[in-house]
Protein backbone atom coordinates (compact mmCIF):
# COMPACT_ATOMS: atom_id res chain seq x y z
CA UNK A 1 0.00 0.00 0.00
CA UNK A 2 1.30 3.14 -0.71
CA UNK A 3 1.94 6.27 1.72
CA UNK A 4 0.11 8.42 -0.79
CA UNK A 5 -3.28 9.04 0.40
CA UNK A 6 -5.12 11.59 -1.47
CA UNK A 7 -7.86 9.81 -3.31
CA UNK A 8 -10.57 12.22 -0.75
CA UNK A 9 -9.44 15.51 -2.09
CA UNK A 10 -10.98 17.08 -5.30
CA UNK A 11 -8.45 18.39 -7.36
CA UNK A 12 -9.09 21.54 -9.57
CA UNK A 13 -4.75 21.94 -10.57
CA UNK A 14 -5.05 23.24 -13.97
CA UNK A 15 -3.03 19.71 -14.31
CA UNK A 16 -2.03 17.22 -13.76
CA UNK A 17 -6.01 17.40 -12.58
CA UNK A 18 -9.01 15.45 -11.71
CA UNK A 19 -9.13 12.30 -13.97
CA UNK A 20 -11.96 10.59 -15.02
CA UNK A 21 -13.47 8.19 -12.67
CA UNK A 22 -14.40 5.72 -14.99
CA UNK A 23 -10.29 4.80 -15.56
CA UNK A 24 -10.25 2.85 -12.00
CA UNK A 25 -12.71 0.26 -14.48
CA UNK A 26 -10.17 0.89 -17.46
CA UNK A 27 -6.94 0.30 -15.90
CA UNK A 28 -8.35 -3.01 -14.72
CA UNK A 29 -9.72 -3.61 -18.02
CA UNK A 30 -6.28 -2.81 -19.83
CA UNK A 31 -4.72 -5.85 -17.63
CA UNK A 32 -7.54 -8.35 -18.00
CA UNK A 33 -7.34 -7.43 -21.97
CA UNK A 34 -3.69 -8.35 -21.92
CA UNK A 35 -2.73 -5.13 -24.24
CA UNK A 36 -0.12 -4.07 -21.86
CA UNK A 37 2.57 -6.87 -22.82
CA UNK A 38 1.96 -6.74 -26.30
CA UNK A 39 4.73 -6.03 -28.59
CA UNK A 40 3.77 -2.71 -30.21
CA UNK A 41 4.67 -3.64 -33.82
CA UNK A 42 2.02 -6.54 -32.74
CA UNK A 43 -1.96 -6.43 -34.97
CA UNK A 44 -3.37 -5.69 -31.29
CA UNK A 45 -1.37 -2.84 -31.12
CA UNK A 46 -1.53 -1.51 -34.12
CA UNK A 47 -5.47 -1.98 -34.39
CA UNK A 48 -5.43 0.16 -30.99
CA UNK A 49 -2.92 2.54 -32.67
CA UNK A 50 -5.22 2.97 -35.69
CA UNK A 51 -8.86 2.88 -33.38
CA UNK A 52 -7.27 5.65 -30.90
CA UNK A 53 -6.20 8.16 -33.57
CA UNK A 54 -9.72 7.56 -35.63
CA UNK A 55 -11.59 8.73 -32.14
CA UNK A 56 -9.48 11.42 -31.44
CA UNK A 57 -10.65 12.70 -35.62
CA UNK A 58 -13.89 11.94 -34.98
CA UNK A 59 -14.63 13.27 -31.27
CA UNK A 60 -12.47 16.75 -31.75
CA UNK A 61 -12.93 17.09 -35.84
CA UNK A 62 -10.08 16.76 -36.83
CA UNK A 63 -9.45 17.16 -40.52
CA UNK A 64 -8.89 13.89 -42.80
CA UNK A 65 -5.77 15.36 -44.21
CA UNK A 66 -4.51 16.13 -41.12
CA UNK A 67 -1.72 13.29 -39.56
CA UNK A 68 -2.16 12.05 -36.01
CA UNK A 69 0.52 11.04 -33.81
CA UNK A 70 1.56 10.35 -29.92
CA UNK A 71 4.26 11.93 -27.67
CA UNK A 72 5.47 11.65 -24.70
CA UNK A 73 4.47 15.70 -23.71
CA UNK A 74 3.73 19.12 -24.59
CA UNK A 75 7.54 19.43 -23.95
CA UNK A 76 8.66 17.20 -26.27
CA UNK A 77 6.62 18.77 -28.88
CA UNK A 78 8.45 21.95 -28.40
CA UNK A 79 11.54 20.36 -29.20
CA UNK A 80 9.71 18.60 -32.26
CA UNK A 81 8.75 21.85 -33.77
CA UNK A 82 12.35 23.23 -33.25
CA UNK A 83 14.25 19.97 -34.36
CA UNK A 84 12.06 18.97 -37.84
CA UNK A 85 10.07 22.06 -38.36
CA UNK A 86 12.38 24.97 -37.98
CA UNK A 87 15.58 25.25 -39.98
CA UNK A 88 16.75 28.08 -38.38
CA UNK A 89 13.99 31.03 -37.01
CA UNK A 90 10.83 31.02 -35.00
CA UNK A 91 9.09 33.81 -33.91
CA UNK A 92 7.20 33.11 -30.10
CA UNK A 93 4.41 35.70 -29.62
CA UNK A 94 3.22 34.68 -25.75
CA UNK A 95 1.82 36.28 -23.16
CA UNK A 96 2.99 33.89 -20.16
CA UNK A 97 5.38 31.21 -18.59
CA UNK A 98 4.27 28.44 -21.11
CA UNK A 99 5.15 30.82 -24.18
CA UNK A 100 8.02 31.88 -22.87
CA UNK A 101 9.50 28.22 -21.83
CA UNK A 102 8.44 27.32 -25.52
CA UNK A 103 10.88 30.09 -26.82
CA UNK A 104 13.31 29.35 -24.27
CA UNK A 105 13.58 25.04 -25.41
CA UNK A 106 13.71 26.29 -29.36
CA UNK A 107 16.57 28.81 -28.15
CA UNK A 108 18.79 25.94 -26.79
CA UNK A 109 18.39 23.82 -29.77
CA UNK A 110 20.12 26.71 -31.58
CA UNK A 111 17.65 28.14 -33.47
CA UNK A 112 17.01 32.06 -33.72
CA UNK A 113 14.02 32.83 -31.62
CA UNK A 114 11.82 36.43 -32.47
CA UNK A 115 10.35 36.65 -29.21
CA UNK A 116 7.23 38.56 -29.34
CA UNK A 117 5.20 39.27 -25.97
CA UNK A 118 2.28 40.84 -25.38
CA UNK A 119 -0.11 42.50 -22.64
CA UNK A 120 -1.62 39.99 -20.98
CA UNK A 121 -5.15 41.89 -20.89
CA UNK A 122 -4.80 42.75 -24.83
CA UNK A 123 -4.28 41.05 -28.22
CA UNK A 124 -0.94 40.84 -29.52
CA UNK A 125 -0.47 43.13 -32.51
CA UNK A 126 0.29 41.01 -35.30
CA UNK A 127 0.57 43.59 -37.36
CA UNK A 128 3.76 43.95 -35.57
CA UNK A 129 4.49 40.65 -36.04
CA UNK A 130 6.86 39.45 -38.77
CA UNK A 131 6.92 35.65 -39.39
CA UNK A 132 9.61 33.64 -40.14
CA UNK A 133 9.34 30.46 -41.34
CA UNK A 134 7.58 29.43 -37.95
CA UNK A 135 4.95 31.23 -35.46
CA UNK A 136 4.20 29.29 -32.11
CA UNK A 137 1.16 30.36 -30.44
CA UNK A 138 -0.14 29.23 -27.33
CA UNK A 139 -3.53 28.84 -27.73
CA UNK A 140 -4.35 28.61 -23.62
CA UNK A 141 -1.97 30.68 -21.01
CA UNK A 142 -2.56 27.99 -18.17
CA UNK A 143 -0.81 30.01 -16.61
CA UNK A 144 -2.37 33.34 -16.12
CA UNK A 145 -5.58 31.76 -17.58
CA UNK A 146 -6.14 33.56 -20.84
CA UNK A 147 -6.70 32.47 -24.42
CA UNK A 148 -5.93 33.54 -27.87
CA UNK A 149 -9.00 32.67 -29.87
CA UNK A 150 -7.78 33.50 -33.33
CA UNK A 151 -4.93 35.26 -34.93
CA UNK A 152 -4.82 36.35 -38.87
CA UNK A 153 -3.28 34.76 -41.78
CA UNK A 154 0.35 34.54 -41.43
CA UNK A 155 1.34 34.21 -44.66
CA UNK A 156 1.76 31.28 -46.97
CA UNK A 157 5.69 30.63 -46.56
CA UNK A 158 4.85 30.48 -42.04
CA UNK A 159 3.92 27.51 -40.73
CA UNK A 160 2.22 28.17 -37.34
CA UNK A 161 2.64 25.67 -34.53
CA UNK A 162 0.04 26.22 -31.55
CA UNK A 163 0.44 25.01 -27.85
CA UNK A 164 -3.10 23.94 -27.28
CA UNK A 165 -1.90 21.75 -23.87
CA UNK A 166 -5.36 23.37 -21.78
CA UNK A 167 -7.23 23.29 -24.26
CA UNK A 168 -7.80 21.08 -26.61
CA UNK A 169 -10.62 18.52 -25.82
CA UNK A 170 -12.19 21.37 -23.90
CA UNK A 171 -12.63 23.64 -26.52
CA UNK A 172 -13.52 23.29 -30.19
CA UNK A 173 -10.69 24.14 -32.20
CA UNK A 174 -10.72 25.46 -35.72
CA UNK A 175 -8.06 23.15 -36.90
CA UNK A 176 -7.43 24.86 -40.31
CA UNK A 177 -6.11 28.08 -38.55
CA UNK A 178 -2.83 26.69 -37.95
CA UNK A 179 -0.14 23.64 -39.01
CA UNK A 180 0.93 22.15 -36.22
CA UNK A 181 -1.36 21.30 -32.65
CA UNK A 182 -0.44 19.83 -30.02
CA UNK A 183 -1.70 19.06 -26.17
CA UNK A 184 -0.56 16.55 -23.46
CA UNK A 185 -3.94 14.72 -22.03
CA UNK A 186 -3.41 15.37 -18.06
CA UNK A 187 -5.37 18.78 -18.85
CA UNK A 188 -8.88 18.60 -20.68
CA UNK A 189 -8.62 14.84 -21.73
CA UNK A 190 -9.05 14.38 -17.86
CA UNK A 191 -6.22 11.13 -18.23
CA UNK A 192 -3.01 10.74 -16.11
CA UNK A 193 0.09 12.42 -17.93
CA UNK A 194 3.00 10.54 -19.85
CA UNK A 195 0.91 11.17 -23.20
CA UNK A 196 0.35 14.27 -25.30
CA UNK A 197 -1.56 14.10 -28.82
CA UNK A 198 0.37 16.39 -31.83
CA UNK A 199 -1.84 17.21 -35.22
CA UNK A 200 0.11 18.05 -38.19
CA UNK A 201 -0.68 19.72 -41.32
CA UNK A 202 0.00 18.65 -44.91
CA UNK A 203 2.08 22.00 -44.88
CA UNK A 204 3.79 20.72 -41.90
CA UNK A 205 4.40 17.48 -43.47
CA UNK A 206 5.79 19.43 -46.86
CA UNK A 207 8.60 21.65 -44.21
CA UNK A 208 9.29 18.52 -42.63
CA UNK A 209 10.20 16.71 -46.15
CA UNK A 210 11.85 20.16 -47.30
CA UNK A 211 14.29 20.05 -43.91
CA UNK A 212 14.57 16.74 -44.20
CA UNK A 213 15.79 16.29 -40.27
CA UNK A 214 16.25 12.69 -39.48
CA UNK A 215 18.50 13.53 -36.41
CA UNK A 216 16.09 11.84 -33.51
CA UNK A 217 14.14 9.53 -32.50
CA UNK A 218 11.10 11.94 -32.82
CA UNK A 219 11.87 13.19 -35.65
CA UNK A 220 8.68 14.40 -37.80
CA UNK A 221 9.43 12.52 -40.40
CA UNK A 222 10.54 9.35 -38.58
CA UNK A 223 7.31 9.48 -36.57
CA UNK A 224 5.09 10.33 -39.57
CA UNK A 225 6.80 6.82 -41.30
CA UNK A 226 6.07 5.12 -38.04
CA UNK A 227 2.26 5.67 -37.71
CA UNK A 228 1.27 5.51 -41.33
CA UNK A 229 1.58 1.60 -40.20
CA UNK A 230 0.09 2.08 -36.72
CA UNK A 231 3.32 1.64 -35.25
CA UNK A 232 5.28 4.26 -32.85
CA UNK A 233 8.70 5.55 -32.92
CA UNK A 234 9.95 3.45 -29.65
CA UNK A 235 8.26 1.67 -27.36
CA UNK A 236 4.89 4.16 -26.42
CA UNK A 237 3.17 4.32 -23.18
CA UNK A 238 0.60 1.89 -24.37
CA UNK A 239 -1.48 2.05 -21.05
CA UNK A 240 -1.77 6.03 -21.40
CA UNK A 241 -3.22 5.00 -25.09
CA UNK A 242 -5.79 2.29 -23.75
CA UNK A 243 -6.70 4.95 -21.45
CA UNK A 244 -7.53 7.81 -24.13
CA UNK A 245 -9.15 5.59 -26.00
CA UNK A 246 -11.23 3.96 -23.76
CA UNK A 247 -11.94 7.94 -22.22
CA UNK A 248 -12.37 8.84 -26.29
CA UNK A 249 -15.60 6.04 -26.57
CA UNK A 250 -17.04 7.62 -23.38
CA UNK A 251 -17.13 11.50 -23.63
CA UNK A 252 -19.37 13.49 -26.17
CA UNK A 253 -18.05 15.41 -29.32
CA UNK A 254 -16.01 18.41 -28.67
CA UNK A 255 -18.83 20.60 -29.48
CA UNK A 256 -20.92 19.35 -26.82
CA UNK A 257 -17.88 19.38 -24.48
CA UNK A 258 -17.16 23.15 -25.18
CA UNK A 259 -21.15 24.32 -24.71
CA UNK A 260 -21.31 23.28 -20.97
CA UNK A 261 -17.63 24.27 -19.91
CA UNK A 262 -18.42 27.74 -21.83
CA UNK A 263 -21.61 28.25 -19.79
CA UNK A 264 -19.69 27.10 -16.39
CA UNK A 265 -16.95 29.22 -17.17
CA UNK A 266 -19.07 32.11 -17.47
CA UNK A 267 -21.06 30.89 -14.22
CA UNK A 268 -17.99 30.82 -12.39
CA UNK A 269 -16.85 33.88 -13.79
CA UNK A 270 -20.39 36.08 -12.69
CA UNK A 271 -20.29 34.42 -9.38
CA UNK A 272 -16.79 35.49 -8.72
CA UNK A 273 -17.34 38.86 -9.72
CA UNK A 274 -20.86 38.91 -7.72
CA UNK A 275 -20.61 36.89 -4.77
CA UNK A 276 -17.05 36.90 -3.79
CA UNK A 277 -14.17 39.25 -2.34
CA UNK A 278 -11.95 37.67 -5.04
CA UNK A 279 -11.15 39.39 -8.18
CA UNK A 280 -10.14 37.85 -11.81
CA UNK A 281 -6.54 38.55 -12.96
CA UNK A 282 -7.70 39.23 -16.28
CA UNK A 283 -9.65 41.89 -16.60
CA UNK A 284 -10.48 41.83 -20.31
CA UNK A 285 -13.32 39.51 -20.42
CA UNK A 286 -12.54 38.71 -24.65
CA UNK A 287 -8.92 36.96 -23.57
CA UNK A 288 -10.44 35.29 -19.93
CA UNK A 289 -9.79 31.52 -20.89
CA UNK A 290 -13.21 29.34 -20.57
CA UNK A 291 -10.38 26.50 -19.03
CA UNK A 292 -8.55 27.62 -16.86
CA UNK A 293 -10.32 30.64 -14.52
CA UNK A 294 -7.33 32.58 -12.92
CA UNK A 295 -8.49 34.57 -9.60
CA UNK A 296 -6.47 37.13 -7.51
CA UNK A 297 -6.54 38.11 -3.95
CA UNK A 298 -4.11 39.59 -1.30
CA UNK A 299 -0.52 37.21 -0.66
CA UNK A 300 -2.22 36.83 3.22
CA UNK A 301 -5.48 35.82 2.12
CA UNK A 302 -4.08 33.34 -0.48
CA UNK A 303 -2.22 31.37 2.52
CA UNK A 304 -5.60 31.54 4.64
CA UNK A 305 -7.55 30.42 1.76
CA UNK A 306 -5.38 27.35 0.76
CA UNK A 307 -5.39 26.51 4.93
CA UNK A 308 -9.32 26.02 4.32
CA UNK A 309 -9.67 24.82 1.18
CA UNK A 310 -7.33 22.01 2.51
CA UNK A 311 -9.86 21.19 5.45
CA UNK A 312 -12.32 21.05 3.03
CA UNK A 313 -10.82 18.29 0.68
CA UNK A 314 -10.45 20.36 -2.38
CA UNK A 315 -6.65 21.70 -3.98
CA UNK A 316 -6.27 24.65 -5.87
CA UNK A 317 -4.11 25.03 -8.29
CA UNK A 318 -1.33 27.57 -6.98
CA UNK A 319 -0.56 30.52 -9.12
CA UNK A 320 2.34 30.37 -11.85
CA UNK A 321 5.39 32.53 -12.55
CA UNK A 322 5.20 36.46 -11.91
CA UNK A 323 1.97 35.36 -10.69
CA UNK A 324 2.75 32.46 -7.67
CA UNK A 325 1.56 34.73 -4.51
CA UNK A 326 -1.61 36.56 -5.25
CA UNK A 327 -2.94 34.17 -7.64
CA UNK A 328 -4.57 31.12 -7.92
CA UNK A 329 -6.01 28.90 -10.57
CA UNK A 330 -8.88 26.78 -10.90
CA UNK A 331 -8.83 23.91 -13.47
CA UNK A 332 -12.56 23.89 -15.55
CA UNK A 333 -11.89 20.52 -17.20
CA UNK A 334 -14.43 18.34 -18.58
CA UNK A 335 -13.60 15.64 -15.98
CA UNK A 336 -15.05 18.48 -13.10
CA UNK A 337 -18.22 17.48 -12.39
CA UNK A 338 -20.82 20.76 -11.58
CA UNK A 339 -21.14 19.42 -7.96
CA UNK A 340 -17.44 19.68 -7.77
CA UNK A 341 -17.88 23.15 -8.83
CA UNK A 342 -20.86 23.73 -6.08
CA UNK A 343 -18.51 22.77 -3.59
CA UNK A 344 -15.66 25.02 -4.85
CA UNK A 345 -17.86 27.70 -4.42
CA UNK A 346 -18.83 27.10 -0.95
CA UNK A 347 -15.29 27.48 -0.41
CA UNK A 348 -15.06 30.60 -1.68
CA UNK A 349 -18.16 32.45 -0.92
CA UNK A 350 -17.02 32.83 2.56
C1 LIG B 1 0.92 21.83 -18.96
C2 LIG B 1 1.39 22.59 -20.13
C3 LIG B 1 2.58 22.27 -20.80
C4 LIG B 1 3.51 21.18 -20.32
O1 LIG B 1 2.97 19.93 -20.53
P1 LIG B 1 3.89 18.64 -20.28
O2 LIG B 1 2.97 17.50 -20.55
O3 LIG B 1 4.36 18.72 -18.88
O4 LIG B 1 5.03 18.73 -21.24
C5 LIG B 1 2.92 23.01 -21.92
N1 LIG B 1 2.16 24.01 -22.35
C6 LIG B 1 1.01 24.35 -21.74
C7 LIG B 1 0.19 25.47 -22.28
C8 LIG B 1 0.59 23.66 -20.60
O5 LIG B 1 -0.55 23.98 -19.99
Amino acid sequence: MSVLRLTNMITFYPGPSKIYPQITNYLQDAVAEGILSVNHRSEPFMRLLEDTAAKLRQRLYIPANYRIYLTSSATECWEIVAQSLTAQYSTHVYNGAFGSKWAEYTERLGKTVVRQPFEMNKLPDFAGVRPQEVVCLTHNETSNGTMLAAWPHLGDETLVAVDATSSMAGVVLDWSMADVWFASVQKCFGLPAGLAVMVCSPKALRRAEAIGERNHYNSVLFMDENFAQFQTHYTPNVLGIYLLNRVLAQIPDIQTTATQLNQRAKDFYDFVEQQTHYQLLVENAAVRSPTVLALKCEASDLKLLKNRAQQAGIVLGNGYGAWKNDTFRIANFPAITNADFELLKTLLCI
